[in-house]
C-alpha cells in the first residue's frame, strides 16, 4: 500500500467514467477544479444502453457535446414506433411534431464504446485527470466522513487518494449503495433482458432509418430494435423472468430466438441479417438507493438509481445527475461547505425525474393499460405523455397521473434518495 504522491491535490474523486462520471468530471474540470476519475476498464469498452431520448439535448449541450455528436457517424433518431405481436405498426411518432427540429427533436442511436469514449475525451479536454484500468476497492472514512478511496492500478499497485468529496458513478456496481446496505429493489419492476446485435437486418430509410421500435411480445414483454451505424442493429427482449424462461429454457440464444417468433415484425426485420453470435443477459433491474449522499460522498447516475429501460431514460438521467451534481459540488467547493444539505435540491430534482418516469413504466407494464385509452378520453394528455417519455421529467404531471389512475393504479413516490439525515451521519463515526 502506498500513498500516491499527489494524494492531497484533488478536490473531487470520481469512481467510474460512464456518462454520469464523465459529465460530472467535465463540469467540475471546466470550473477549474482538480478532478480525478478512476475507471476500472480500458476505454473504449462495451456497454449496453444505446438509444438517446430528446431531452438528453440540454445536458449534452451544457457539456459542449452537441457539435461533436453532429459530426459523428451515429445514426440520427427522429422517432419512436410501437409494433403489436401480429406485426401491426403504429405511425412513427416524430419528435419534431412537438419540439424544435434543429435541437431537441433530433437525437442519436449511439454505440456506447464510442459515445462513452467521446464523453471521456471531452472531460479530459476540460482538464479532468483520468486513470483507466484502475479499480476502486473501498472508500476511506475518517470520523464518519468519506475522505477518499483506495484503488488498485493495472500493475497491481494499491494506493490511497484523498479529496473532500467522492462521486460514486460506478453504474450497476452501485459501489457505495451496496456496501452501505442502501440498495433497494423496486417493488414491482423485476425484468430480465436478453439481447444481441444483427448485421444487415432490414431498417427504414431516410429519417426513419434511426427509428427506435418497441415491438411487443405476449405478457407485456417487448423488443427494442435500435439501428446503429456500420449496418449493425441492437435488438433485445425484456420481460418477466418466468415468462422468458418458460419450459426451463435458460440459454440466452434460445430465449432470444424463441421470442423472435412471437413478433411478426421483428422476425421480418431480422430475416435478412445475421446475429454476431454473442448473446447478453441481465437481470439487474430497477433499484434505488436509500440515500443519495453521506458526508464526503454523493451518488450519481445508475449508482444512485436504475429504472427499467423501456423508455430509454438511463443516459438522460445519468447526464442530468452528472450535471446537477457537478454544479452542486462546484458551489460547495467554492463555499468551503460540502455539507449534506448541499445535495437536497439535487436529490429532489433527480427523484422527481425518476418518479415521473417510473409512473409511466408502471402503467406500461399493467396489462389493463394502453396510452391510447387515456388519449381517447383526454386528447390533451397526449402532449404530456410525450413530454415525459421524451425526458422532460422535471415538471408537475399531477393532472396526467390523476387521469391515468382512472384506468390503472400508479405507484406512490418512494421515500428514497434523500441525503443521509445529519443525525444518522453523525452516528456513523
Ligand atoms: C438492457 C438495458 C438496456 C438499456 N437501454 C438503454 C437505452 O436504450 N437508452 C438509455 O439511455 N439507457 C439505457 N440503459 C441504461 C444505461 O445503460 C445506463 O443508465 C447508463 O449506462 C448509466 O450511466 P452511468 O455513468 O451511471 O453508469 P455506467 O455507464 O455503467 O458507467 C459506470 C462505470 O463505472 C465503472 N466502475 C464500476 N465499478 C468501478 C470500480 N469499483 N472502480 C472503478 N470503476 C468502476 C464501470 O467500469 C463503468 O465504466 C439500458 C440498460 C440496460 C440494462
Amino acid at each position: 500500500m502506498t500513498n500516491a504522491p499527489d494524494s492531497q491535490s484533488y478536490e473531487a474523486i470520481i469512481i467510474g467514467a460512464g456518462p454520469s462520471g464523465a459529465s460530472s468530471a467535465a463540469i467540475l474540470a471546466e470550473y477549474g477544479h482538480r478532478v480525478l476519475v478512476l475507471e476500472r476498464e480500458k476505454f473504449p469498452r462495451y456497454h449496453i444502453g444505446e438509444s438517446l431520448i430528446p431531452f438528453t439535448f440540454q445536458p449534452l449541450q451544457r457539456l459542449g457535446m452537441i457539435p461533436k455528436l453532429k459530426q459523428s457517424h451515429f445514426v440520427k433518431k427522429y422517432s419512436v414506433t410501437f409494433v403489436q405481436p401480429d406485426g401491426a405498426r403504429s405511425q412513427p411518432f416524430y419528435f419534431f411534431n412537438r419540439y424544435d427540429r434543429d435541437t431537441v427533436a433530433q437525437t442519436w442511436q449511439v454505440l456506447r464504446s464510442e459515445f462513452d469514449q467521446m464523453m471521456l475525451d471531452n472531460a479530459r479536454e476540460k482538464g479532468a485527470e483520468v486513470r483507466e484500468e484502475t479499480t476502486v476497492n473501498r472508500l476511506l472514512t475518517e470520523g464518519g466522513r468519506v475522505v477518499g478511496v483506495e484503488a488498485t492500478d493495472k500493475s497491481g499497485r494499491t494506493y490511497e487518494v484523498r479529496a473532500p468529496i467522492t462521486l460514486d458513478c460506478s453504474g450497476k456496481e452501485a459501489f457505495a449503495s451496496n456496501r452501505n446496505g442502501w440498495r433497494l429493489r423496486d417493488p414491482y419492476l423485476n425484468k430480465i433482458a436478453v439481447w444481441t446485435y444483427y448485421k444487415d437486418s432490414k431498417r427504414g430509410e431516410g429519417i426513419d432509418e434511426g427509428d427506435t421500435t418497441v415491438a411487443f411480445v405476449p405478457d407485456k414483454g417487448w423488443f427494442w430494435h435500435i439501428p446503429q451505424h456500420n449496418r449493425m442493429t441492437s435488438v433485445g427482449v425484456v420481460a418477466e423472468g418466468k415468462y422468458l424462461t418458460r419450459g426451463g429454457v435458460k440459454d440466452p440464444r434460445e430465449i432470444f430466438q424463441r421470442e423472435v417468433a412471437e413478433n411478426a415484425w421483428i422476425q421480418d426485420r431480422l430475416s435478412t441479417g445475421h446475429s454476431t453470435g454473442e448473446y447478453y443477459i441481465t437481470s439487474e433491474y430497477s433499484r434505488h438507493s436509500r440515500y443519495c449522499a453521506a458526508p464526503g460522498l454523493v451518488l450519481v447516475g445508475d449508482a444512485f438509481a436504475f429504472l427499467d429501460p423501456v423508455f430509454s431514460s438511463g443516459i438522460m438521467l445519468a447526464l442530468k445527475s452528472g450535471h446537477l451534481v457537478g454544479e452542486a459540488v462546484h458551489a460547495g467547493l467554492l463555499a468551503g461547505d460540502l455539507s449534506l444539505a448541499r445535495f437536497t435540491d439535487y436529490s429532489a430534482a433527480l427523484r422527481q425525474g425518476i418518479e415521473n418516469m417510473r409512473k409511466l413504466v408502471y402503467a406500461f407494464y399493467n396489462p389493463a393499460f394502453s396510452f391510447r385509452q387515456v388519449i381517447e378520453r383526454y386528447p390533451d394528455a397526449g402532449g404530456q405523455i410525450t413530454d415525459c417519455l421524451s425526458g422532460d421529467v422535471n415538471k408537475d404531471y399531477t393532472v396526467l397521473w390523476n387521469r391515468i389512475r382512472e384506468f390503472v393504479p400508479l405507484p406512490d413516490d418512494l421515500p428514497y434518495g434523500v441525503p443521509m439525515p445529519e443525525t444518522a451521519a453523525a452516528g456513523k463515526g
